[in-house]
């Protein structure tokens, strides 16, 4: 499986999309997704060129796994979420209907997210 160079994602971070940053380090940024399913509702997405989460574990630096993973504290201790609860979502591939072929997590938070 190849990378989509011209995904929407990629075109966010080459900038040919313009996206309001919420947060950023050296690896990673987060942005609001488009189409909310939660009155907080953040996607986190790796700078590199990773399909999906099996990509990214596989073929991604520790510093880039852990730059991810810590963007997502910060947002988390930044919104205090960590007292009311959030929901982190990652769809890979076919089976869970990806559609942007560029790894994200989702953040969820803001009210009851009901059972999985
Ligand atoms: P997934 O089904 O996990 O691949 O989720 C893709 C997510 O990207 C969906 O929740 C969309 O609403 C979101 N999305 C698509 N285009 C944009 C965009 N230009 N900016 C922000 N979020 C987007």
């Amino acid at each position: 499986m190849y990378y989509d160079e011209e995904n929407i994602f990629a075109k966010i971070l080459n900038k040919d999309i313009p996206t309001e940053v919420i947060l950023e380090n050296k690896y990673s940024i987060a942005f609001k997704d488009i189409a909310p399913r939660a009155p907080k509702h953040l996607l986190i997405i790796p700078k590199g060129k990773y399909i999906k989460y099996d990509d990214f574990l596989n073929n991604a630096s520790k510093d880039e796994i852990y730059g991810v993973f810590s963007l997502i504290n910060e947002l988390v201790m930044k919104f205090e979420l960590q007292r009311s609860g959030y929901r982190i979502i990652t769809n890979a591939g076919n089976d869970a209907n990806q559609e942007v072929p560029h790894l994200h997590f989702h953040l969820l938070a803001g009210r009851n997210l009901g059972p999985m």
